[in-house]
């Protein structure tokens, strides 16, 4: 399977006025297909920025980006129609703007579906499974305005998966909601990706929410920061069987080659070469 993100040196300025913000420098992203990612960084790194590159909504201003297999630097306004429809959902992060609010529960779930020309039956069945999958089934023909926070990030979250696409994409998406739905939201989106082998790919700043991912990316100053420095710090991911995938450029500036010596220390585990002392 190829990847479904493959971004390299990817340059981004955006021009306000006279004053040129340069949001992306150089970045570079891959993200295979199934995968479940956070990207985390200070508020202003370039997280949005990157998003609504991988959205289609805005493009780089420099570098290669693809998502499934689409160009997404030289792609024309028709191609990008397809892209929106096939391959990619978004969930805005005031996930009001991925809602109607005038419409019922279930409409809003049929509405890409509807604009996309698929079938009242097909269009039915689809939303009632979406919504059923999220636990929103018994919500179906109620007023958006009667649902919970919670309830309505799911609702957006059935509205971006609507069409079925490749990669999910999502913007700080539980910004709004208290830390116990925020983990729900994650539980769900994990869910997504491991049954259906969903790619999704979440920005977020919270750290302990980006944990619940399968891989943490971080970025800084727009560009993900990859070089071992010292001091660096990283968030990783411990599997089901307590494996720990140690960052490459930490593993060459340590000076590690195959073995470590693991050592339990007050305030944590000490990972060192396997020669030395202490
Ligand atoms: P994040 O989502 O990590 O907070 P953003 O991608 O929104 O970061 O912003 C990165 C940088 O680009 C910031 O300095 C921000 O002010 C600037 N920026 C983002 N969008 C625009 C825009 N449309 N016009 C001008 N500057 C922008
Ligand atoms: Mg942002």
């Amino acid at each position: 399977m190829p990847p479904v993100i493959e971004a390299e040196n990817l340059i981004k300025i955006h021009k306000q006025g006279n004053l040129e913000v340069v949001a992306l420098q150089g970045l570079d992203f891959f993200m295979e297909s199934g995968e479940f990612v956070s990207i985390v960084g200070k508020s202003g790194s370039g997280k949005s920025t990157l998003l609504t590159i991988l959205a289609g909504f805005d493009r780089p201003s420099a570098g290669s980006v693809t998502v499934a297999e689409r160009d997404l630097v030289d792609i024309s306004q028709r191609e990008l129609t397809g892209y929106y429809r096939h391959e990619v959902g978004f969930v805005w992060q005031d996930f009001t703007r991925n809602i109607v609010p005038y419409l019922k529960v279930r409409a809003n779930v049929e509405l890409p579906m509807l604009l996309a020309g698929v079938g009242g039956r097909r269009r039915k069945k689809r939303a009632l499974a979406l919504l059923e999958a999220v636990g929103l089934r018994n919500k179906a023909y109620s007023k958006v305005g009667t649902l919970s926070g919670g309830e309505q990030q799911r609702l957006a979250l059935c509205i971006a998966l609507a069409l079925g696409p490749k990669l999910l994409l999502a913007d700080e998406p539980t910004g709004e909601l208290d830390t116990e739905t925020s983990l729900e939201i994650y539980e769900l989106l994990r869910g997504l990706s491991h049954d259906s082998g969903l790619s999704v790919l979440v920005v977020t700043h919270d750290v302990a929410l980006a944990q619940r991912t399968d891989r943490v990316v971080r970025i800084a100053d727009g560009r993900i920061s990859t070089h071992g420095r010292f001091g660096q710090e990283e968030l990783i991911a411990i599997d089901q069987r307590g494996m720990v995938q140690l960052p490459r450029d930490m593993l060459i500036e340590s000076g590690i080659g195959d073995h470590v010596r693991v050592k339990l220390v007050e305030d944590g585990i000490l990972i060192q070469p396997e020669e030395r002392d202490e």
